[in-house]
């Protein structure tokens, strides 16, 4: 025997993990034996269980001239759609919708589905094995004598040409049943192999092969005798050396256009004027109309106009000159100053904790805490409306993440209960919920956490310089303990940027040793952290600012409910609920002509289908403005 076919199968109990074919000199036998022995062993679907390899006389050979090879790079499943009905239009195949509807049929099936190309019949025998097309190579196999080196594209270009050499055979449409792999191609003898970069909506399961045919009944029997026992040879299979050059682009493109047509796109509007409870608005957008080119600041977490405050500002500038632009490395090498020092003793005394330490940016804060708190073997417990880097932090950390109903302290419980195996137990909190405005119930938390000997740790974001007579933050309010971990952010009530974390000295020893996100990041610059402390400062000795904040809140909540729109809060963020994102967007817009900054909040920062008003309140802003604005919101709602 000159020649040998040699085909491996491997599969787990009922799943089919992978498969190949070969058609080798004898010579080469053993090596092609090996070879899809190993590719069997390594597929990323798993280790099989059973790895069959059949090798057995291929019969007379029949050599064939590849199909040629074009891509077709399209953004979207509607457009590749289009073009593959344009593509088979040639061919006299019309009907591709219904067509490739059929692909749901195809789950179970083995083979491929055999239709007739214009009544749409099934033609296969057994219609749940379908029609197996097999027995064929590419040339490169037989004159190396070894299994090409070439991919699985070059593998389909193989099948697709023994297929389209069918008598009978019309057309092909192949698109993979993987939800995530959107590529697919149709083929005929005219138009060549065409590969189509975005044939299906990513996510959809359903794929396959389906032959066309066309011909009398009886001949059928004819094609399957080609398809399933004929060896092929193919020559001048084209090598895709380099992967297809735009389809991650499309990918994107496609994805992007999804977003848009959802109502979710987002962009940034760049405001021309500094931070603060006014601001000026350029678009070179002039579908964006905007009469007086001003706008009063419902949106900002600068609760305290503190961004703004000649002190804190002049301080940055002064700390800026001293100490340079940037920090010029990480806190562990040359980015410790006088300022990051003095700015985590003043934070530890502020909170009334035994030490302090400063990160980048609360995101970072959140990030690197967690992580190096907990670890694989290790519970987290995390309310389901906490903030996203706390998210973020609980799946970097590897531990099993365990989420509560937002701010139901007895599902905690019940849930913390079942975590006595794991080796710690940390439960995670925002302390104002930043999408709500709600406030956690801190003693209780605490009661719980100890109980359960778990870490407490709480993210005061929206906390620090808002919540407490003089917004010392939530265990201030409640005049309770603090948690173990208290996270908090520069960047907000504060003014200017970094997070930061106050706890006991250990804890804090035990971050600067261990939370990545501290030792392998550039220190921010000393001037950004003496305008923060400049800032603290102001808070300290100015509670009034604290107190203004408040009343300006209720004055705003009670001027929306006389309106009727009732909305409650226990911070400065005051939420107004509007459900679909569209009509969010819309109120946002209309507000923002009449002369108000309030961003429509959609999802995925909150749930689908609640998408609200999200207005944050400053200290700074007056009475007639609150009552202004409140009067606008109730004005845009009415449609
Ligand atoms: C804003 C925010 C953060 C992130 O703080 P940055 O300093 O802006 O990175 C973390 N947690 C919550 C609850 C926040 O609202």
């Amino acid at each position: 025997m000159d020649h040998y076919s040699v085909k491996m199968r491997a599969a787990r109990v009922g799943e089919h993990i992978s498969g190949a074919e070969k058609i080798v000199p004898a010579a080469s036998v053993p090596k092609t034996v090996a070879q899809l022995a190993e590719r069997a062993l390594s597929h990323e679907k798993g280790t099989p269980d059973f790895i069959n390899i059949k090798i057995e006389d291929p019969g007379e050979i029949l050599r064939l001239e590849s199909l040629s090879v074009t891509t077709n790079v399209t953004a979207t499943a509607s457009e590749g759609r289009a073009r593959a009905a344009e593509l088979l239009k040639a061919a006299g195949i019309i009907r591709i919708d219904e067509i490739m509807a059929r692909f749901a049929e195809c789950h179970a099936m083995r083979g491929a589905m055999l239709l007739d190309a214009d009544t749409l019949e099934r033609l296969e025998p057994d219609s749940v094995r379908g029609v197996r097309a097999t027995y064929m190579d590419d040339a490169d196999s037989l004159q190396k004598g070894t299994a090409s080196g070439k991919n699985h594209y070059a593998e389909a270009i193989v099948l697709a040409t023994k297929v389209q050499n069918a008598p009978g055979i019309v057309g092909e449409i192949c698109v993979s049943d993987d939800p995530n792999y959107v590529t697919g191609y149709v083929a005929t003898r005219g138009i060549g192999y065409q590969r189509i970069t975005v044939l299906k909506e990513k996510g959809d399961p359903n794929g396959g092969r389906i032959f066309l045919y066309r011909g009398p009944r009886a001949d059928v029997a004819k094609t399957i005798a080609f398809l399933e026992h004929q060896s092929v040879i193919v020559d001048h299979v084209p090598v895709l050396d380099t992967p297809l050059p735009s389809r991650r682009f499309a990918g994107l493109e496609s994805d992007l256009a999804a977003i848009s047509s959802a109502g979710l796109s987002r962009h940034c509007h760049a405001l021309s004027s500094p931070t603060g409870p006014h601001a000026s608005f350029q678009s070179k957008d002039p579908a964006i109309k905007q009469p007086n080119n001003f706008l009063l600041v419902l949106s900002s977490n600068d609760y305290l106009d503190l961004a703004g405050d000649a002190r804190v500002i002049e301080a940055g500038a002064e700390g800026m000159r001293r100490w340079g632009a940037g920090s010029g490395g990480s806190r562990l090498t040359t980015g410790t100053q006088p300022p990051h020092t003095e700015l985590e003793d003043h934070l530890a005394r502020f909170k009334g904790t035994e030490a302090a330490i400063i990160f980048g940016t609360g995101y970072m804060a959140n990030v690197g805490t967690i992580t190096a708190l907990v670890k694989k073997g290790d519970a987290i417990l995390s309310d389901e409306l906490n903030h996203a880097s706390i998210i973020d932090g609980c799946r970097l950390s590897g531990a099993d993440v365990i989420v509560y109903r937002h701010a139901d302290l007895e599902d905690l419980s019940r849930k913390l209960a079942s975590c006595r195996e794991h080796r710690r137990r940390l439960v995670v909190s925002d302390a104002v919920f930043s999408m709500d405005g709600d406030l956690l119930d801190l003693p209780r938390f605490l009661e719980i956490c100890r109980r359960h000997d778990a870490f407490s740790m709480i993210d005061e974001a929206h906390a620090t310089g808002v919540v407490g007579k003089t917004g010392r933050g939530l265990a201030e309010h409640f005049g309770c303990e603090h948690p173990d971990i208290t996270l908090g952010t520069l960047s907000k009530a504060l003014g200017a940027e970094g997070g930061f974390v106050c706890g006991s000295q250990t804890l804090i020893d035990y971050l600067r040793n261990k939370a990545r996100s501290f030792i392998f990041s550039t220190a921010p610059s000393g001037g950004v952290m003496a305008a923060a402390d400049a800032a603290l400062t102001v808070l300290e000795q100015e509670p009034e600012r604290v107190a203004r904040l408040r009343r300006n809140t209720e004055l705003f909540v009670a001027e929306l409910a006389k309106r009727g729109i009732a909305v409650r809060t226990d911070s400065a963020i005051v939420p107004v609920p509007v459900g679909d994102e569209r009509r969010a967007l819309e109120a946002s817009a209309r507000l923002r002509e009449k002369g108000f900054l309030i961003p429509a909040i959609r999802y995925p920062t909150v749930a689908r289908g609640s998408a609200r008003l999200r207005c944050a309140l400053m200290s700074a802003h007056t009475e007639s403005e609150l009552i202004a604005a409140a009067k606008a919101v109730a004005e845009v709602l009415s449609f």
